[in-house]
């Protein structure tokens, strides 16, 4: 029998936001090859499949890309069923494009099964809505930092939206924000900075583009963290203020 490569999104943090579909394939797996952002409790989904770890810590990888790449396609080619679990969504600044082609070339079966991207749901966590009628008609979401180390151009994206998302920002957030004020954006403009969004350990801070790296500094934000630049995120703390009058009984 052949083998086959789901690439399943896992969401962004809390398991309970995988897919529908994405869960079910995993009860499938003899094989899951997963990442460090994918929630740990998604592996009990596929309790007799063997696990292989592949994640990459900032700056560091358990294993390089083409070997990730190498082992989905041998082990679907010898006939298993791997599900490639990947944080958020795969195509998202995930590499999975690059996962899918060796799969492709390989001629290996395989599905995408899309994920909830960090990119709208760390700013969903924190209250912030990425579009607010008469408030952000577009937004951006841009990687702060590239695989290869390569130049992103963030003066273009600090002037193609009305929002901007940028993922992999915590380590680089002073020169980040400083570029986008560089690019035109104002320095009193709203932005928050979200860290391990929808897990326990969720927290954000809140500030300006001129204020935001001391704050963040000042609470030790670190990665995972998304970056919102835009008036949305005084959406937020509008809606806060009026959700914090509103008495909760149903959680
Ligand atoms: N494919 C993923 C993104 C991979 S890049 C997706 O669609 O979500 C990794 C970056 O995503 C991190 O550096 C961070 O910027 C963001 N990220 C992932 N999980 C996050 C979380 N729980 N909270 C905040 N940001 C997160």
């Amino acid at each position: 029998m052949s083998g086959f490569v789901y690439l399943v999104g896992a969401g962004p943090g809390d398991p309970k936001l995988i897919t529908v579909r994405g869960a079910e394939v995993l009860g499938l797996a003899d094989v899951v090859v997963y990442d460090r952002l994918a929630s740990p409790a998604l592996l009990e989904l596929a309790p007799s499949a063997e696990r292989v770890y592949a994640g990459k810590e900032p700056g560091r990888a358990a294993m390089r890309q083409e070997q990730i790449d190498s082992l989905l396609v041998d082990r679907a080619t010898a006939g298993e069923v791997v599900v490639r679990l990947k944080g958020g969504d795969p195509y998202v600044f995930g590499r999975g494009g690059e996962e899918a082609l060796a799969c492709a070339r390989a001629g290996v079966p395989f599905e995408v099964v899309p994920g909830v991207s960090s990119a709208i749901a760390a700013p969903a966590a924190a209250g912030i809505p990425v579009t607010h009628r008469g408030v952000a008609q577009s937004f951006t979401v841009v990687t702060v930092s590239t695989a290869h180390g390569d130049d992103v151009d963030l003066a273009s994206a600090a002037r193609s939206a009305d929002t901007l998302v940028l993922l992999m920002a915590a380590g680089r957030l002073e020169e980040t924000c400083r570029s986008l004020i560089e690019a035109g954006r104002p320095d009193d403009e709203p932005a928050a900075i979200v860290q391990w969004a929808t897990t326990p350990d969720q927290r954000h801070v809140v500030g300006t583009l001129a204020d935001l790296p001391a704050l963040a500094l000042a609470a030790s934000i670190g990665p995972p963290a998304t970056l919102v630049v835009g008036h949305v995120v005084a959406v937020a703390e509008e809606l806060d203020r009026l959700r914090s009058a509103i008495p909760s009984a149903a959680r």
